[in-house]
Parts: structure tokens; C-alpha cells; sequence
């Protein structure tokens, strides 16, 4: 008994969808279940107090203050805390909507005679959780691919540091590059990928080379481009003259032999396409190579 962790999960600003891929681990979470002890998670079982615990799995971002005050009494609680998903690693799916005001979404989605003391009090935009608290570990996805899922739980359950993933999704993708002089940026809905060429290559926006792997590249595989789901690799992050859509644009000049500047012209929906998981990272909103606020400004015209 005395080697058994107690686990948290909490879902904070989300869809329950990282929730559903624990669930969809099948036996394998059943072992982990009867090997140790879930003593808090709103999800999968009725407890209603946040309760000291070995291992938190947070998923979600930071939307309201209720987020924000369970966030933090889950970090007193817990040992070791983890961002599972997108959503608490990047702000994800929902941080999309910091291109807007708080009044400009609420208008949007309940009309202009809401009642705004009905509504729980939102911040003024989603926030990935380590804007909050100190995280030990992400694993990010939307929702996380079950085998690194998998892996990433039995390593922190062995007492183990878990492997640390910061390639590109093009480093999994078996999908060759041709170069070739193809001034079209194509869609899916319009045009069917060749199928072992790569996709940016022929001219779809695929985000792999900028996104983090760890997915085994399940999307471009498929013939679907990536759409960075696992989030930007430390490159982009962290280096100050890099960034997605800096990067993109000019690998796709490199392969078509277009300008930069015409590329940008003719890509469609920037901000959704090339931030639709991190436009509520603050480090991102801020880089000089992106121009974010000049996006967003755009859109808001
Ligand atoms: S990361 Fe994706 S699956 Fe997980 S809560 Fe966010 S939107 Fe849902
Ligand atoms: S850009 Fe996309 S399609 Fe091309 S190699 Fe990378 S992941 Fe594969
Ligand atoms: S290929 Fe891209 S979008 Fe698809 S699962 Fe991997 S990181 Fe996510």
C-alpha cells in the first residue's frame, strides 16, 4: 500500500477531450487505477474537495477566476504537477478567442441583452496554466497522443523523469520534400495531396516543421496537413527571430521559390491558421518576428 501515488486530474477551461484520451489508455489505466489511487477528479469520480495528491494531471487553460483559485490549490496539493493537453500547456483551442474582447465574445455568444452578473467573471484572455503556477511537466496535444501518454505516465509513476520530445513532427513524417517551382498554396477541400510527397512541398500549409512530435505524425500520414495540435518545438519559442508563420512562410519559399511577402499575401485566416493552438502564449504574442498584434489588429477591422 505504502508505494501507492495518489493521482488528481482536474479539467479547467476545456472540452474534456485530454480527460477522454486517459480514459481511451483502456487497461492500461485500469493497472495504473489498481496499482495506485485516484483521490480527486470531477471527471471520473465524485469527490468534491481537492484533495493532497503525488501526481496532478491538469487539463484546460485559464479562462475565469474559478479556474485560476483550483489551479492553484491543486499546486499546494500536489507534488507533481502536469499540463496535460494543449489547452493547460498553450492556452489551446479556446485561446483563439484572445483575438477578441471579453464583451465582443459574450455579444457573440449570447447576444447583446446577456446579463453579465449571470456569467462567471471571465480574464481578460485564456492563459496557459504556467502563467499561474510552476508546471513540471507538459504533455501537450490536442488531445495527447495515447502512446506518449502512456509512456510519459508509466516513466513519473516509476519515479522516472520522463523523455523530453523536442523534434519536429516533419522528424516522424515519412513524407519526402520536392522541390519544385509550384506557386499555389492549396486546401484539402480543392486538391488531393500526392501521397508520399511532402505536404508543404505541394503546397498545403502543414505546420510540421514547426510543431513538436511525439504523434508519430498520424495527420500528414493520412494525407491531412499538420495543424500543430502538439504546439510549437523550443526553437520557435525560444529563439527571438523565429517563429510559426516567420518559419513557415519562408520554408515554403524555399521549396516554391515564391517571395516571403507574395506568400503572405495569398495565405487566408493567418491568425486561426498558424495560432489556432498558442495565441494566448504570452512569449508568442510577444515576438517582434510574428507581428501578432498586427494580425490581430486585422482581424479586427
Ligand atoms: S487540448 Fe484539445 S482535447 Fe484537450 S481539453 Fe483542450 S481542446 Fe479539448
Ligand atoms: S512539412 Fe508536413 S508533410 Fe512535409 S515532411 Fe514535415 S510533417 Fe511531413
Ligand atoms: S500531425 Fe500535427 S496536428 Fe496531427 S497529431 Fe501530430 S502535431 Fe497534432
Amino acid at each position: 500500500m505504502s508505494d501507492q501515488l495518489k493521482i488528481s486530474t482536474i479539467p479547467l477551461d476545456s472540452c474534456c477531450g485530454c480527460h477522454m484520451a486517459l480514459v481511451n489508455l483502456g487497461t492500461d489505466l485500469l493497472d495504473i487505477l489498481a496499482a495506485n489511487v485516484l483521490v480527486y477528479s470531477p471527471v471520473l469520480m465524485d469527490k468534491k474537495s481537492i484533495q493532497p495528491c503525488t501526481v496532478a494531471l491538469v487539463e484546460g487553460g485559464v479562462r475565469n477566476h474559478e479556474n485560476a483559485e483550483k489551479l492553484k490549490e491543486l499546486r499546494q496539493k500536489a507534488d507533481i504537477l502536469i499540463a496535460l493537453g494543449t489547452c493547460a500547456s498553450f492556452g489551446g483551442i479556446s485561446g483563439m478567442g484572445s483575438a477578441f474582447t471579453t464583451l465582443e465574445l459574450l455579444t457573440n455568444a449570447y447576444g447583446a441583452d446577456f446579463s453579465p452578473e449571470d456569467l462567471p467573471v471571465l480574464e481578460p484572455r485564456v492563459t496557459p496554466i504556467d502563467a499561474h503556477v510552476d508546471v513540471d511537466y507538459y504533455i501537450p496535444g490536442c488531445p495527447p497522443p495515447i502512446g506518449l501518454l502512456k509512456e510519459t505516465l508509466s516513466s513519473l509513476l516509476a519515479g522516472e523523469k520522463p523523455r523530453r520530445v523536442d523534434l519536429p513532427v516533419c522528424a516522424e513524417c515519412k513524407r519526402t520534400v520536392k522541390k519544385h517551382l509550384q506557386p499555389e498554396l492549396k486546401r484539402l477541400a480543392d486538391n488531393l495531396p500526392e501521397p508520399d510527397e511532402c505536404l508543404l512541398s505541394q503546397g498545403f500549409i502543414c505546420l510540421g516543421s514547426v510543431s513538436r512530435c511525439g504523434c508519430g505524425a498520424v495527420c500528414t500520414h493520412a494525407g491531412v496537413p499538420c495543424r500543430g495540435c502538439r504546439g510549437p518545438i523550443d526553437r520557435v519559442f525560444i529563439e527571438p527571430t523565429h517563429g510559426i508563420l516567420h518559419d513557415l512562410t519562408r520554408r515554403i519559399s524555399h521549396f516554391t521559390g515564391s517571395k516571403v511577402a507574395d506568400i503572405e499575401s495569398r495565405l487566408e485566416d493567418t491568425l486561426h491558421t498558424f495560432y489556432r493552438y498558442t495565441l494566448s502564449v504570452p512569449e508568442m504574442r510577444r515576438k517582434d518576428a510574428e507581428q501578432i498584434h498586427q494580425l490581430i489588429w486585422r482581424i479586427k477591422v
